[in-house]
């Protein structure tokens, strides 16, 4: 019951059943917050008698009431959305304690002390979560109530020359309560509430309003979890463990979450509340035996400290795993000896970690191969194919501090200190490292733009580390030796000062911090990257081929399993690696003025052509090759500095007067509906003729050779099927032509790109000359749109914030528009030729979203990047498998 329950209270009713031990408590529906904002923040009618009702209930199950004097009952009022968001919603503990419950509750626990830390950590979250945030008060950095209230109690332990929390006394904690009061009236003008049901309401409407609080509508937009889903709200009876040294909380994973390494593994603090330990105020202590490390191995862990309660949670921990067939992540706390359950969910974790535990859990037999497939999600994947540092050139460099390893691989980037510069730096095209003094949630923004992450404070669970590893990001955390000045600037590590800027290394896999810039490398691939990627393809029906257009891309695809080239653009031989002798040809033709001077300078062209094919087509022996015929605007080519604009004059022997005004001839106003594409190959036929005979050339050679070419021809920014008779008709010269000089026989295919809404539109015309489509949903975006690719920069953005379209149309094909074109394009080509082929070759075709929506239209095959086919591979399984008539 998620939906309804939200993930947290869900799980916690099923713990609940499966007889577990977990406070009693009832949870206010998602249903009831979507109502409450319908109502202007207002509770719906009837709340508050079910709440009544639903708390006497608790009530009794607790044998203990909530604001009675003799026998006090504590809650928590705890937020929970349908899909996790970690530490982005508020949650208030020890709800319920006031003048009249304290005395109780110290009678009835003889224990003054727990009391009181009980009480001033409800004031300190109750005046930040209610009383502030939920009020919408703003206060400038550094001057929130939570951190005044933070200076003051560090401000008690440095005078009492404490080292941490728990030498606090009791007295010490009730001066501490008095003077937090004090403070909370001075900085926010109202008392802290000395009642019970006040402090119960509060709270319920403080976690209800968490639910549009910055950090989380920050976090829901990055993840892409709607804003109508809404929190619930579960409230609980408290169970305590800071009351003494046999209590005890903690949080918990049933396997490694950053390798997925099968050992139960966690953190915990003796003496201390939950969020203690995820939110970095002491360095929490490993769970087991098994699990500690050099870092941690002279810390207590909790089974030789708490054996009953650790051998409970440890058996809890693997029948939950049985029960939801997944890792478990796990909060516990323990009572004096005794353990409560406070949450499970499914745990986050790194695509190394989703890979390992799905090949596992495969073997142990806790899954089916179905299951394993899926849990894997296809942007995981892309971590997997993520750099990590260069081990000879690590070793070279000396570890300046060590932390803990929360987020795997490498990172090499320019510290910044705040999460504000992280943006700033970032978008200024620096690559950053973000250093924290301790994890903290409002940081997302920061977080996700950096390459690494690296906090002085907090644990493998902290909220940073679960958002990091999350993303797949490179972290460390809780490297001590770090000291930050904010304020100046600087961070100091062992007394030497880094400024701002200075250049560091992480390794997130081991915990290692290095001063200097280390080498990356790719991560070598998991042995069991291909063992699963095996599974995957047994249920792929649809194939996956590569935009590539090199013999190098090529072999880079096949590698990845590419079945097939489904675009190689011409043009790229006049870009990047020794392009400069085809470019200067290329430009010749372009600048010739007539027939004659063009089929010169094509002539010399030709056999560059020829030989990118050739080579490109060796290395995809036996398997398609779509060779795009040339697309882009010419004028793109024209020499814009005086050097190349003199060496064309004296390759055409021309002024380079002549040559800038023959230049100024090609300007077009738009170009990118300009003169381009098949529009090319129909005002020069020359110039097509070139590069098919180029393209069939190098297929009889290689077929000379003994090999197995299978050339595809394609002409792009086609409109119309006469465009295709009138190409199509130089192919088949050309290609008997060929055949005749070489003596021997070929075939070849010939399509086109639909990528002009005209062309979708009369795509049964289209069919009756082409074997296949290839939908270049790039332009067909940018035309469907009127959004110029390269232009929408300056305003996209404000188009996501408000909410006119719902998101960057580029990066998920948009199944309203371009996807309804695609549609009649697919059943009118259908209905013309029923055997045509249909493919994708735009950047969607290596969008696992847009992989899902290719396969429901039915399309024989997603072409995309070299490094996105394993990414498109498994979106394509996990699609035939979730399709309902798989
Ligand atoms: P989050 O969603 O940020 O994890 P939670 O609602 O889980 O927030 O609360 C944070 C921490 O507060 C938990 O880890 C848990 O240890 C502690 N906590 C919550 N409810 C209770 C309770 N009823 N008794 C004791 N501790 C609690
Ligand atoms: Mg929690
Ligand atoms: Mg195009």
């Amino acid at each position: 019951m998620r939906n309804l329950l939200g993930g947290k209270g869900a799980n916690l009713a099923e713990m609940c059943l499966l007889g577990m031990p977990v406070p009693a408590g009832f949870t206010i529906t998602t249903e009831t917050c979507t109502e409450y904002y319908a109502l202007g923040c207002n509770y719906p009618q009837g709340l508050a008698e079910e709440v009544e009702k639903a708390l006497k209930k608790t009530e009794e199950v607790m044998e203990a009431r909530y604001g009675d004097p003799q026998n006090p009952l504590l809650l928590s009022c705890r937020s929970g959305a349908r899909s996790s968001m970690p530490g982005m919603m508020e949650t208030v503990l020890n709800i319920g304690l006031c003048a009249e419950t304290i005395e109780g509750l110290i009678k009835k626990t003889d224990n003054p002390r727990f009391v009181y830390d009980a009480y001033r950590r409800l004031i300190m979250m109750y005046s930040d979560v209610v009383m502030e945030k939920a009020e919408g008060i703003e206060p400038e950095e550094g001057k929130g109530i939570r951190v005044q209230l933070d200076g003051l109690l560090q401000k008690m332990k440095s005078e009492k020359g404490y080292k941490s929390d728990t030498d606090l006394t009791a007295e010490d904690l009730k001066d501490l309560c008095d003077i937090f009061k004090a403070k909370v009236l001075e900085v926010l003008g109202t008392p802290f509430p000395d009642n019970a049901m006040e402090q119960l309401w509060g709270s319920i409407g403080a976690v209800l309003k968490s639910w549009n609080g910055k950090r989380a509508i920050a976090y829901r937009r990055i993840e892409g979890i709607p804003d109508e889903w809404g929190t619930a709200v579960t409230v609980q009876s408290m169970v305590y463990g800071n009351m003494g040294e046999n209590s005890a909380t903690g949080v918990a994973f049933s396997r490694n979450p950053a390798t997925g390494e099968p050992k139960f593994y966690g953190e915990w603090l003796m003496d201390a509340q939950g969020e203690d330990v995820v939110a970095g105020i002491r360095t929490p202590n490993p769970l087991n035996e098994a699990t500690k490390t050099d870092q941690t191995r002279h810390m207590p862990s909790l089974e030789s400290v708490m054996p009953k309660a650790y051998d409970e949670l440890d058996q809890i921990q693997k029948n939950l795993e049985v029960h939801f067939r997944d890792m478990q992540d796990i909060e516990f706390t323990i009572q004096e000896g005794r353990l409560w359950m406070l949450q499970c969910r499914v745990g986050k974790r790194t695509g190394v970690a989703a890979l390992n535990m799905a090949m596992d859990m495969l073997q142990e037999g806790l899954i089916d191969r179905k299951t394993a497939v899926m849990r894997v999600a296809p942007a995981q994947l892309d971590e997997l194919l993520h750099p990590i540092l260069d081990s000879n050139s690590e070793k070279k460099a000396k570890v300046v501090a060590k932390g803990l390893p929360a987020g795997p691989g490498g990172a090499v980037g320019q510290i910044v200190f705040t999460a504000e510069d992280a943006v700033a730096w970032h978008s200024q095209g620096k690559r950053v490292i973000l250093v924290r003094e301790e994890t903290n949630p409002e940081d997302v923004e920061g977080m996700r733009v950096a390459d690494g992450l690296l906090t002085a404070r907090g644990g493998m669970t902290s909220h940073a580390a679960l958002v990091a590893r999350g993303w797949g990001k490179c972290a460390i955390v809780g490297c001590e030796a770090v000291h930050l000045d904010v304020g100046r600037r600087v961070m100091t590590i062992n007394g030497k000062e880094y400024p701002e800027g200075t250049v560091f290394s992480l390794n997130g896999t081991r915990g290692f911090v290095y001063d200097t810039k280390v080498e990356t490398m790719d991560a070598s691939e998991n042995p069991r990257f291909k063992e699963f990627m095996d599974i995957v393809d047994s249920f792929r029906t649809m194939g996956v081929r590569a935009n590539a257009d090199t013999p190098e891309d090529a072999q880079t695809a096949l590698d990845f399993g590419a079945e097939g080239i489904g675009l190689f653009r011409i043009e790229h031989m006049f870009y990047g690696l020794n392009a400069e002798a085809p470019l200067s040809k290329l430009r010749k033709i372009i600048l010739s003025e007539n027939a004659e001077e063009r089929q010169q300078a094509i002539n010399e062209l030709a056999p560059y052509v020829k030989v990118a094919a050739k080579e490109t087509l060796r290395v995809m022996d036996g398997l398609p090759l779509t060779f795009r015929l040339l697309d882009p605007p010419l004028h793109e080519f024209v020499p814009q500095t005086l050097d190349k604009q003199k060496e064309l004059a004296e390759e055409l022997n021309i002024s380079v007067e002549e040559v800038i005004r023959r230049s100024d001839l090609l300007k077009e106003i738009n170009p990118m509906m300009g003169h381009r594409g098949v529009r090319l190959g129909i005002s020069y036929p020359e110039i097509s003729e070139m590069q098919i005979r180029a393209i069939f050339s190098a297929t009889a050679e290689l077929i000379k050779e003994g090999l197995n070419p299978i050339p595809e021809i394609m002409v792009p920014v086609t409109l119309s099927v006469k465009e295709l008779d009138h190409q199509k008709i130089i192919c088949d010269r050309v290609h008997k032509e060929v055949e005749e000089q070489f003596g021997l026989s070929f075939t070849y295919v010939y399509g086109t790109m639909i990528e002009i809404p005209r062309a979708t539109l009369l795509a049964d015309e289209m069919a009756r000359n082409a074997e296949f489509f290839s939908f270049g949903t790039n332009d067909l975006t940018q035309m469907t749109y009127g959004f110029s690719r390269d232009d929408i920069g300056s305003f996209l953005g404000e188009y996501l914030d408000k909410k006119i379209i719902p998101f960057d149309p580029f990066q998920h094909i948009d199944e309203e528009s371009v996807g309804k074109l695609m549609e009649t394009a697919v059943e009118k080509g259908r209905s013309a030729n029923p055997d045509i082929e249909l493919g994708i070759c735009g950047e969607h075709g290596g969008d696992p979203q847009s992989v899902y929506f290719c396969y429901k239209l039915g399309l024989t095959y997603v072409s995309c990047s070299p490094f996105r086919i394993p990414i498109a591979r498994l979106a394509a399984a996990q699609a035939a498998i979730t399709s309902p008539n798989s």
